[in-house]
């Protein structure tokens, strides 16, 4: 029994969430978002740490489908901090008058599909039972946390965050001692704040990451009306750049090119606190270990020019996995932090982590004395949020069940035995691997049209094919595998969940292409998918 029905239901308000919800409106569909927070922006809502900023400059990580909405919103600073992307989204909301059609507070627990009548039947945690023909799950891919795998937070009788929900009304360390647990972008986002409050802060370091400065500052006027007078030529190079982010595509091999003008290009990409520009200086940086080690061995030598004690910047020199395979950062001030007295590292991978204490975190080796912990242990991450609600396609089988050995996905938008769901940036497309705006824009993009054009050629269901599935997935593994991403302990890879099956999970073929398929297989009248007429349009 169903309380209503509706003809789409999305699931998150975040930034996929919110735009979701603009087009299908726009479109006259009636559309249910609920969300688990009290407030819209998704990971900038959850994601509150001290120093949290986003990777992509600010003024390439914004909206692109309203000109009016670009011209009238003005980022402050080259990496905005939280609040601002924050303040951002909930201008979103207001803007376009989307909160009046979002249930907060509210987790969907359940969807099951009907195949009789090609409708989900979504259930939340507050018991309310919504009917619909069409299910997105807009749920991100980095919104699960997780804790480290280790016992004894109970009995740890201070405070224990972590950075992936962190409190709304902040923290102040000072004076304290803390111990902060994870060395990825989180944790070398908020170090460098938490550790100058501090009276002591120890890091506990399972896995040395590649970091750059960021080179924050505030934007100029000049910067700022330039952007604005030219987004629409902007936007266009974006939608169609490999990472989302417009750079001039590389010519040549980094091992062709002599050492000193190498690190001459790597260095134009550190001073402009570019990830994306170093990553893409060469074209085999990414695909040839040789060719990435002179990327890696350049960073390297930045970290051993800033850390004085050159034990502890080798100890904080990545060298397990190559630069690039896990997500490198961008940071203020993260290996300066090292060079404080009161800043200690503990490199876990000698003297492992025991168990939280009463007093503290406990190693092989010694007990740690502290006040209290922080987790940058990072995310369930592409499949966590998807998996965590229980969805049940035709027949009953669960996404859970069928991604057992991994996820498996046509385009990363939609599972076969899984008719008319979606998932944005789902598993399987470039999501993680590109301006994640410019990814949700493309993936909204297609949906709304698809449903579009499924309402408009009386289509009930549209489900992908196991085939069309089992090549795409085929395709995602063999251009994984021309890259070095494969060989790191990532969470790409879901290395960093105990029993996740080791699959690479983003598509690396890059932006630009990836749009030209998923165009492709719509302009074929969706290739790939079986299509199911409504009933009434069937001729007896
Ligand atoms: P993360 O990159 O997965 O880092 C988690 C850290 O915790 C790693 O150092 C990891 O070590 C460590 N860790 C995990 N489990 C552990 C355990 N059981 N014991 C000890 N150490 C453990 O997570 P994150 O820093 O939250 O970042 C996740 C992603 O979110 C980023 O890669 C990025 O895509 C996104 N993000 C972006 C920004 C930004 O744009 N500025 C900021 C934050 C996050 P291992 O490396 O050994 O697994």
């Amino acid at each position: 029994m169903t309380d209503k029905s509706v003809d789409v239901v999305v699931v998150g308000a975040g930034f996929s969430g919110l735009y979701q919800l603009y087009r299908l409106r726009e479109m006259g569909l009636t559309t249910r978002v609920f969300e688990a927070g009290s407030g819209v922006g998704g990971t900038w809502y959850w994601n509150r740490y001290p120093g949290a900023r986003c990777d992509v400059e600010s003024l390439n990580y914004s909206f692109s489908f309203s000109p009016e909405l670009e011209q009238e919103w003005t980022w402050s600073e080259k990496y905005s901090p939280q609040p601002e992307i924050l303040g951002y989204a909930e201008h979103v909301a207001e803007r376009f008058d989307l909160k009046k059609d979002i249930t907060f507070d509210t987790r969907v627990e359940s969807a099951v599909y009907d195949g009789d009548t090609h409708t989900w039947t979504v259930t939340t945690d507050g018991g309310e039972v919504v009917s619909t023909r069409f299910f997105v799950m807009a749920t991100g891919c980095l919104s699960v946390s997780k804790a480290p795998e280790i016992p004894g937070a109970e009995t740890f009788p201070g405070p224990i965050y972590h950075t992936g929900h962190w409190p709304h009304e902040g923290v102040d360390f000072t004076g304290k001692r803390i111990a902060v647990i994870g060395t990825g972008s989180s944790g070398i986002q908020s170090i460098p704040i938490m550790a100058a409050q501090a009276a002591e802060a120890t890091i506990f370091q399972r896995t040395p990451n590649f970091s750059m400065p960021a080179g924050n500052r505030p934007l100029t006027e000049e910067e700022v009306r330039t952007r604005k007078e030219n987004y629409r030529e902007y936007r266009e190079a974006a939608k169609w750049s490999g990472f989302g982010v417009p750079v001039p595509a590389p010519t040549r091999s980094a091992l062709e090119v002599p050492e000193e003008e190498r690190n001459q290009a790597y260095q134009a990409g550190w001073d402009q606190g570019n990830l994306v520009a170093i990553l893409t200086s060469y074209v085999d940086t990414l695909a040839v270990k040789e060719a990435n080690d002179t990327a890696a061995e350049f960073v390297r030598a930045k970290i051993r020019d800033v850390v004085k004690d050159p034990e502890l910047a080798e100890a904080l020199s990545p060298r397990s996995f190559p630069f690039g395979t896990k997500r490198p950062c961008l940071d203020t001030g993260y290996y300066e932090t090292f060079n404080d007295d009161h800043v200690h590292l503990v490199d876990i991978r000698k003297t492992p982590l025991v168990e939280i204490t009463t007093k503290g975190v406990r190693t092989s080796e010694q007990e740690y004395e502290v006040d209290a912990i922080v987790f940058a242990t990072g995310f369930d991450a592409m499949t966590g949020a998807l998996t965590r609600v229980d969805i049940r396609g035709r027949n009953g089988v669960s996404l859970r069940e069928k991604w057992g050995e991994g996820p498996r996905s046509y385009l990363g938008l939609t599972v076969a035995g899984f008719p008319n769901m979606f998932t944005i940036t789902g598993p399987s497309s470039p999501s993680v691997l590109t301006n994640m705006m410019v990814a949700i824009e493309q993936h909204v993009d297609w949906v709304a049209d698809c449903i579009g054009w499924l309402r408009d050629n009386d289509v009930a269901e549209l489900e992908a094919t196991d085939r069309a599935e089992d090549e795409w997935v085929r395709h995602v593994e063999e251009v994984g595998n021309t890259t070095l991403y494969p060989t790191a302990d990532s969470w790409y890879m879901g290395s960093n969940v105990p029993g996740k099956p080791r699959v690479f999970m983003a598509y690396i073929g890059g932006m630009g292409a990836y749009r030209e398929k998923c165009d492709e297989i719509a302009a074929k009248g969706y290739a790939g998918f079986a299509l199911t007429p409504e009933p009434e349009s069937v001729p007896a």
